[in-house]
């Protein structure tokens, strides 16, 4: 199986994260429990300026590199691929987090998988460092196939829908209790149940 699995908020904590830099930063006290919109400036109640100022915090290096991993997401990802399947990330951050990304997957012994930038929010920077991956665009990105995708953002979850003979596994998060899934998808709280379904 080709298996599209998305970085923040399905292989990392990276909400709970951006809830404790908010804090920090802005003396916001939005848990994670209480993130339910996926636009983190309304969950955070910041002002243009804030939230631009917190993304690019969440984009430096140090701070995507420290990300907690998903409860059993390291371990199942190399179950994965020890099983033969090839697991790709599909991500929609920019590709400018290319380095931190890559910090990220060799601290946890994942630096053989592939990182996919897409432009799943149409945000992507109209220009990107020299040293960047590009960034596919959705046109792009559906030239792709995929027999599995794990992903949490109702925007993407959206975008997925269109592809062919593409199951879904929504990622359990407090943003994405209220999506509404189409016959595709299947609604997933812990790895062990994506190792289960792929197993079966
Ligand atoms: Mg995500």
């Amino acid at each position: 199986m080709r298996i599209y699995i998305d970085f923040d908020d399905v292989l990392c904590e990276t909400a709970r994260a951006l809830s404790a830099a908010a804090k920090k930063v802005f003396n916001r006290d939005v848990p994670y429990e209480k993130i339910t919109v996926f636009n983190l400036q309304h969950a955070f109640s910041l002002s243009g300026d804030e939230i631009d100022q917190l993304m690019d915090l969440a984009h430096e290096v140090d701070f995507l590199a420290e990300l907690e991993p998903a409860s059993g997401a390291v371990e199942a990802v190399r179950k994965l691929r020890d099983k033969g399947h090839e697991v790709v990330i599909v991500t929609g951050r920019p590709s400018y987090c290319h380095a931190g990304s890559r910090a990220w997957l060799k601290k946890y012994g994942l630096e053989w998988i592939e990182v996919i930038y897409v432009d799943k929010y149409g945000r992507a920077p109209k220009i990107l460092p020299p040293d960047a991956p590009p960034m596919l665009t959705l046109e792009q990105f559906y030239k792709l196939s995929f027999d599995l995708a794990i992903d949490d953002s109702p925007d993407a979850l959206d975008l997925l829908a269109a592809l062919d003979n593409c199951r879904i596994l929504i990622y359990d998060r407090p943003w994405n209790r209220a999506y509404c899934s189409n016959e595709n998808m299947q609604r997933i709280n812990e790895w062990v149940d994506i190792l289960r379904l792929v197993e079966k």
